[in-house]
């Protein structure tokens, strides 16, 4: 088994860096400024170490200014930036900025998420085991494309399945589906697959809200009309009281086949639930729900640590994109790499298993609420 090293992962320090430079500033203008840069770097797929010059000079990056050209030199020359250091010592919002920082653990720049893919000595899944993609909106909740175009671009990715997921009625504020439009969205996946001839097999998701107590915004006769049942928190994400109750009430739930965006972190911005994790992915083990690394790249949740600890802990997993338009489907790769890096066998990830396996594992009911 591969031995797992922290990532050396320059891009994401640089882009780090540009981001707490932009939460320095004074003037909003240069705070978008800064974060569009930090955004520019955290996007590239080549390390700002192979893109330097022998001379030390840096091909123009869009979106890289002067400002943030000192503060790459610096950090490829020293590991540190003084600038950022020193800015953030004139501000007013070291606290703030000192928080953001441990908010960002763990995260990777798609560079580094490209390095991993690449790199033959990591234990975990490659990208061609990987079949198809199982959480992803569309234009029936807060995602733009419709299912054909979801469907042509899955297959352009050499997926043979994959899963619209979009959110449930409970979520009014991602444009959650009523179960009328359930019915509706069920027929137009329904002709998207007719048209395919077997080609390939779009699967009815669906995003099930978890309330504060555990319980999810469908009930068990909506949850049965859809193919496969995620459950993921999107309230309650910064407060630091344990909810690891609340987490074991919905895996509970009989339907839920995959616990998604387990914590709802935001990398900068929010630490997502405090629970006890080990708890949770013993009993999502024990119950064969599937716990996801969910590769949005401002989410990577579950990241790579904790990934090891689910694993440790007898989980399976499901690697999914999360993405909103069609143009995001990549981010399974961060997904994948997440996984790579805490060896999960594909074995073990339910998006590797072949369709009738995957179906056999959806049509399970662990009727436990224990
Ligand atoms: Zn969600």
């Amino acid at each position: 088994m591969h031995e797992v090293r922290p990532p050396s992962d320059v891009n994401a320090v640089v882009g780090g860096y540009l981001r707490d430079l932009a939460f320095a500033q004074a003037s909003p203008q240069k705070m978008y400024g800064y974060k569009r840069a930090a955004a520019a770097i955290f996007g590239l797929e080549t390390p700002l170490t192979e893109l330097v010059a022998a001379d030390g000079t840096l091909p123009r990056i869009p979106g890289i200014g002067p400002g943030s050209t000192r503060v790459i030199r610096e950090v490829l020359e020293s590991g540190h930036s003084p600038t950022v250091e020193d800015a953030i010592g004139h501000s007013d919002r070291q606290a703030d900025i000192t928080r953001r920082r441990r908010l960002r653990q763990n995260v990777l720049s798609r560079a580094e998420v490209v390095r991993v893919l690449r790199d033959p000595s990591y234990g975990g899944p490659s990208s061609d085991e990987y079949r198809g993609d199982l959480q992803m909106h569309s234009e029936w909740s807060d995602g733009s494309p419709t299912v054909d175009e979801i469907a042509d671009s899955c297959m352009a990715r050499g997926y043979t399945y994959a899963a619209v997921t979009d959110h449930s009625h409970g979520l009014k504020i991602a444009g959650g589906m009523s179960m009328e439009e359930a019915a509706e969205q069920r027929r137009a996946i329904d002709a998207v697959n007719a048209s395919l001839g077997g080609r390939f097999h779009l699967l009815q998701g669906v995003e099930a809200n978890i309330d504060i107590a555990g319980a999810l915004d469908l009930d068990d006769d909506e949850a049965t009309t859809f193919d496969l049942v995620l459950a993921a928190p999107h309230s309650r994400l910064r407060r630091n009281d344990d909810q690891t109750h609340r987490m074991l009430a919905a895996i509970a739930h009989p339907h839920v086949r995959i616990l998604a965006h387990p914590r709802g972190r935001i990398s900068g911005s929010r630490a997502g639930v405090v629970a006890d994790w080990d708890a949770v992915f013993a009993k999502a083990a024990r119950l064969g729900v599937a716990v996801e690394i969910d590769g949005d790249p401002a989410r990577q949740d579950l990241d790579y640590t904790l990934a090891r600890r689910a694993l440790a802990a007898g989980c399976i997993f499901a690697l999914d994109s999360d993405a909103h338009t069609t143009a995001q489907l990549w981010y399974a790769d961060i997904a994948l790499a997440h996984a790579r890096l805490a060896s999960i066998p594909a074995d073990r990830i339910v998006n590797c298993w072949p369709l009738d396996r995957l179906l056999g594992w959806l049509s399970e009911r662990s009727g436990a609420a224990s």
